[in-house]
């Protein structure tokens, strides 16, 4: 199978959200080092929100990986959405692999999340996982395409935690550099293409935080559920106590898998977590 042109352009974004500051300085500090270990791709490195990461905030204006929808809009005062028109312009001058670098205060290990199933998507992270099989595989179908990396068919997020915000965690660092690589390994040996199956962790529902009258929040993530990402529900789970003590439990009928188990990003959403189900695709 050949994908019409090899995509051995390859566009780094990090600093999506200002105050990670990992992929700030992963595009920031390793760029060069990166482009010695693997001269036969043809690497961009870009920096996306300066703005927001000079006041250590997740965005200025607007969440910058969720601007992509609104480009149809007018929006000449919102700092974001005039990066996303320049990101956009750059993705789309030919074809190419768009990684974009985040951290989450959760328990999520390494990861990297598709937002696009095509098949050298699923290739490249199969190989991936083959060479750091630590490395989770996540999937959620952006047909918004309101996602930074959804602006190419090809690419995908690095997402690695737990780490606080404004703050460079080496573990963070170096797992984020580990997958980069894994990632342009599998970009350097595109004419291997062949096809195969992949397991995926695909998103199916979102839960939201205990709320009282005044949609105040009104409970925590419980303890004994706090950093169990991708350790599997089935049936009855407590993931909540409330200010009161009561503890919260939820069912689910079938295996579930929780991610983003209290993202600080997240709270003003006031969501807590989110299920996946463990799914197979065949490339
Ligand atoms: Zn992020």
């Amino acid at each position: 199978m050949t994908f019409g042109a090899t995509v051995l352009d390859v566009l780094v974004f990090g600093g999506t959200h200002g105050n990670e500051w990992t992929g700030v300085y992963a595009v920031e500090r390793f760029a060069e080092q990166l482009r010695k270990e693997f001269p036969e791709l043809s690497c961009e490195f870009h920096f996306s929100n300066p703005e927001a990461f000079k006041l250590n905030k997740r965005f200025k204006d607007e969440d910058l990986n969720r601007a992509f929808q609104f480009l149809a809009e007018e929006r000449p005062r919102s700092y974001e959405h005039n990066r996303a028109r320049e990101i956009r312009t750059l993705i789309g001058r030919r074809p190419c692999f768009v990684i974009d670098l985040h951290t989450t205060t959760a328990n999520m290990g390494n990861t990297v999340i598709l937002t696009n199933y095509h098949p050298l998507n699923l290739w490249v992270a199969a190989q991936l996982t083959q060479r750091l099989p630590s490395c989770r595989v996540i999937g959620s179908p952006d047909d918004q395409k309101k996602y930074l990396a959804s602006q190419s068919e090809f690419g995908m997020m690095i997402e690695v935690g737990p780490v606080a915000n404004g703050v460079v965690n080496g573990k963070a660092l170096e797992g984020t550099l580990e997958v980069l690589r894994g990632i342009f390994a599998a970009l350097s040996n595109q004419e291997k293409f062949s096809s195969g199956r992949i397991t995926l962790f695909e998103e199916t529902s979102d839960i939201y935080y205990p709320k009282n009258d005044q949609g105040e929040l009104d409970g925590y993530i419980h303890p004994e559920f706090q950093s169990k990402d991708f350790i599997p529900v089935n049936g009855n789970y407590t993931p909540f106590k409330k200010f009161s003590g009561e503890e919260i439990s939820l069912s689910t009928t079938e295996e579930l898998y929780p991610i983003f188990i209290n993202e600080a990003a997240y709270y003003p959403q006031q969501l807590a977590f989110s299920l996946c189900r463990k799914v197979s695709k065949n490339f």
